[in-house]
């Protein structure tokens, strides 16, 4: 009988362990804030080259393949080969959510991408991160001829390029660029707060911090921007319909 309840009870913490629902939906147990300062503290390592690689051990592929995932963050940032967000944040196995894409781009992929690690893993955290001297925002900064699926990739990029131009009509070349990296990031958060219900959702309950961030490819450092400018108008205005995008 006693030993009866005991395969039992290892039978519950099993399946506790082995479900991915179970395991994936609790998030990582740390609030915003806690992750942004890991965040942060990665960087400050990753930026003075004293990175500690943090945990990519074979202990930590098996711990996460059998308990599941609890990123501290979901992170939209462009496909760019100098920005690897694991990298630049020092972080390990499991520990970042990461959507890339040409120019950190927030459409109907991205923005799925995001709800699935804001929603289903709970991650405190959606920061989109871009960076300095961005080749798909230059692109469209400069007119650049596109072919393919690009112009339509590049699409989402011409409203922060709209802006940057109207807001400093006489800027040009650098400083024109400069402006739409950090415009994009700005368009991008838009783009998902304006497109997607469950972010908004989680984002006006408290329980997800949306920031922009920005990443200089020549120091290694990363400027935490914060929330969206508008970000209390955007979630003030009438949410979309669920699903669509
Ligand atoms: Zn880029």
């Amino acid at each position: 009988m006693k030993r009866t309840r005991i395969y039992f009870l290892s039978a519950i913490v099993f399946l506790a362990l082995a479900c991915p629902v179970f395991a994936s939906d609790a998030g990582p147990g740390i609030s915003a804030d806690q992750a942004i300062k890991k965040l942060a503290d990665g960087n400050s390592r990753y930026a003075s080259g004293s990175c500690l690689h943090s945990d990519i051990s074979q202990a930590r592929r098996a711990e996460t393949a059998q308990k599941g995932q609890h990123p501290i963050a979901t992170i939209l940032s462009c496909s760019d080969s100098r920005v690897p967000p694991e990298y630049i944040f020092d972080q390990g196995i499991g520990d970042l959510f990461v959507i890339r894409v040409a120019g950190n781009v927030a459409d109907t992929d991205e923005i799925g991408s995001a709800e699935y690690g804001v929603d289903h893993l709970g991650t405190p955290v959606l920061m989109v991160l871009g960076h300095s001297k961005c080749g798909a925002v230059t692109a469209v900064a400069t007119g650049a001829e596109v072919h393919g699926s690009i112009p339509a990739l590049v699409d989402n990029i011409k409203p922060a390029v709209d802006t940057a131009k109207r807001k400093n009509p006489s800027a040009q070349g650098d400083a024109l660029v400069r402006d739409a990296i950090t415009l994009n990031v700005w368009q991008s958060i838009e783009d998902m707060l304006k497109k997607s219900a469950i972010i908004r959702a989680r984002a006006k309950a408290g329980e997800v911090k949306i920031v922009g961030a920005l990443y200089d490819i020549e120091t290694g450092k990363v400027t935490v921007l914060g929330p969206h400018p508008q970000e209390q108008q955007l979630l003030a205005a009438p949410a979309p319909a669920a699903g669509k995008h």
